[in-house]
């Protein structure tokens, strides 16, 4: 009997290993409806298909968009998380992309997509009507290692490091395809409105790399980080010194009233791009839309074309990452903070 309780718990040890090997750590959604995050330490490394590559995560981007998925009514079951950055350590022999062991890329927002629809055909993947996004269809970059599709990963370009890159993946091709949407040319006037967020760092910087000017819009005391980065700046209280200027303005700040106010900003013929994700939903006078001819259109991420432009601007030094650093096990206070509107540019934690 002695022998037999000694088998079984050497063997319930081996099980134990085996399971740690194999196991690691992911975040969970607390489901206490306050948003918080948990970390789960046991969850098994997943198994990439032959399409798939495994990646050992260094690091992750925190985005607004991963709060207001933990947050939400229906929070995914899985990780958040879309500026995740990875050693490739296992890939398929009949891989074709050119990827190898070793590698670092990193996994956007945007996760796949068919190639076939017609939105993919004319060039518009990110709305492709097969798309899965990262961290809200499939699981995100918020865990020790996740799979990824090789044809939608993105090599870290040679000048920046793993924490510099992170970003880029979703806040700086986000907002470099905002502006791009805008239709600008080199010296007409661009509000931001938001611009010392996560997203407003990129935005200026990409802004003065295109040749327009910057108008950075946010609360008075953020607006000394968006004067150092060369941008013009408004208090969100003097915004009648702007009214009808900007010949283009995008909305990166999660604010409704951002919305309402934006179309008395814009000059006549202009442009505003709605990016972030408020509560509620916005009005307003279709009269101002029809007779000062204005155009209101929404913009998400990028295609895999825009995100290979974005990083072109990062490799030649002119656009910036502008972060603070944090470690995965201290994600549930990231969160916390970002709810606070405590972090200035963009976080990454590293695992
Ligand atoms: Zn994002
Ligand atoms: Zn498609």
């Amino acid at each position: 009997m002695f022998k037999i309780i000694i088998l079984f718990a050497i063997l319930s040890r081996i099980v134990v290993s085996i399971k740690l090997y194999r196991s690691m750590r992911v975040i969970k959604n607390a489901g206490d409806l306050y948003g918080n995050v948990i970390i789960n330490q046991y969850d098994e490394i997943p198994i990439p298909k032959e399409d798939e590559l495994l990646l050992k995560m260094k690091c992750c981007g925190v985005c607004h968009t991963d709060l207001h998925l933990i947050d939400s009514i229906t929070p995914p079951n899985h990780s958040v998380g879309h500026e995740g950055v990875g050693e490739i350590i296992q890939i398929s022999a009949k891989d074709k992309s050119g990827l190898k062991v070793g590698d670092i890329v990193g996994v956007p927002w945007h996760y796949s997509s068919c190639g076939n629809c017609e939105y993919c055909i004319k060039g518009y993947e990110p709305l492709c009507i097969n798309r899965l996004s990262t961290g809200l269809d499939v699981p995100g970059a918020l865990q020790d290692f996740m799979v990824a599709k090789s044809t939608h990963v993105v090599k870290k370009p040679d000048k920046l490091t793993n924490e510099e890159f992170a970003p880029f993946l979703c806040a700086g091709v986000t907002t470099y395809k905002a502006l791009k949407e805008c239709e600008l040319i080199a010296g007409q006037r661009c509000g931001i409105v938001g611009a010392a967020g996560g997203l407003g760092s990129y935005a200026i910087q990409y802004a003065q790399a295109m040749g327009f000017i910057p108008i950075a819009i946010d609360l008075q005391h953020k607006l000394g980080f968006c004067k150092k980065l060369g941008a013009e700046t408004v208090a969100i209280n003097d915004l009648n010194t702007i009214r009808n200027s900007c010949h283009a303005l995008i909305i990166l700040a999660p604010s409704l009233s951002a919305y309402n106010e934006s179309i008395d900003l814009v000059k006549r013929n202009g442009k505003i791009v709605f990016v972030s994700l408020p509560n509620g939903k916005f009005e307003c006078d279709q009269s101002k839309v029809i007779f000062n001819h204005l155009t209101l259109k929404g913009s998400i991420v990028g295609t895999r074309e825009d995100m290979k432009e974005a990083l072109e601007f990062a490799n030649r030094g002119l656009v910036k990452s502008y972060i603070e650093t944090d470690t995965f096990d201290n994600v549930a206070n990231v969160f916390q903070k970002l709810r606070n509107n405590e972090i200035m540019g963009r976080i990454v934690v590293n695992f």
